[in-house]
């Protein structure tokens, strides 16, 4: 549904220019969770805002369903970024004086009559209905990280992209928000995880290593080991 084909990034400060990304080339698929692995410096964060509409290559092409999402105008890549994308990030960005049910609520598309229900749905579905009259900072981490993933898929996305989703949480906490991530995806609905935790090996349908900014494997229903 979401390809990269010969894609390059270059960075440019003076005379410098860092080569971010080589000719990266791979596919995201529906109902799968794809994983990107890599060192520091790889460019994992580049090819993830590539795929987030938040960047555009130097070269190559990036689309989705055909339709190709480097060459549209910045109002369609701000559309694309609205309606297709979710985003998870490793410091939750909530709101903090907006209480769980109100930072879920916002991105349920307030217009929509459902929304209540859209909004419980999903604090159902991440485990803490209960706490939505909580404001974040009575919130555990893993909870925060529930509570933005609810946020994520209340949007409907097409592409769940989380960017170090457990970064800061601990082991029995990652694993619980991985599970969590797994449930995500759906005939709809791909996920997309960079990560360093390799926790994430027992849902990842799909692994890209990423090395120098170029792809070094990629390994389909990767045994644990394949993960590291
Ligand atoms: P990772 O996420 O794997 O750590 P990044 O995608 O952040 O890697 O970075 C890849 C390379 O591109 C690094 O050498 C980094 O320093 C460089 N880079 C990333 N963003 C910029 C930028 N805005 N300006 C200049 N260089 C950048
Ligand atoms: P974690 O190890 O996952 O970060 P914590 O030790 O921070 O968890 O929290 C344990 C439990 O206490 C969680 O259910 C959390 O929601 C609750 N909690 C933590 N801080 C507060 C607070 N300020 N007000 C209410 N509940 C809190």
């Amino acid at each position: 549904m979401l390809s990269l084909k010969h894609v390059s990034k270059s960075y440019q400060n003076g005379s410098e220019v860092t080569h971010a990304l080589n000719d990266v080339s791979f596919d995201i698929e529906s109902n799968q969770v794809t994983v990107i692995l890599g060192p520091s410096g790889s460019g994992k964060s580049t090819t993830l805002n590539i795929l987030g509409g938040m960047d555009r290559p130097t070269s190559g092409t990036v689309t989705y369903n055909n339709n190709f999402i480097n060459t549209e105008s910045d109002k369609q890549l701000t559309d694309y970024r609205k309606e297709i994308v979710g985003f998870v990030f490793q410091f939750y960005n909530l709101i903090s004086n907006l209480t769980v049910f109100e930072n879920v609520a916002i991105s349920a598309q307030l217009e929509n009559k459902k929304y209540r229900n859209i909004t419980e749905k999903y604090l159902q579905k991440v485990g803490l209905l209960k706490r939505k009259n909580n404001f974040p900072d009575q919130l555990s981490g893993g909870e925060m990280q529930r509570v933005s993933i609810a946020r994520a898929l209340a949007k409907s996305p097409k592409v769940l992209l989380c960017d170090e989703p457990t970064g800061a949480l601990d082991t029995e906490t990652s694993k619980r928000v991985f599970e969590i991530l797994k449930k995500s995806k759906s005939k709809d609905t791909a996920v997309v995880i960079v990560t360093h935790n390799p926790l994430v090996a027992p849902i990842a349908d799909r692994v890209i290593h990423i090395k120098d900014g170029r792809v070094d494997k990629i390994i389909d229903n990767p045994s644990p080991l394949e993960v590291e």
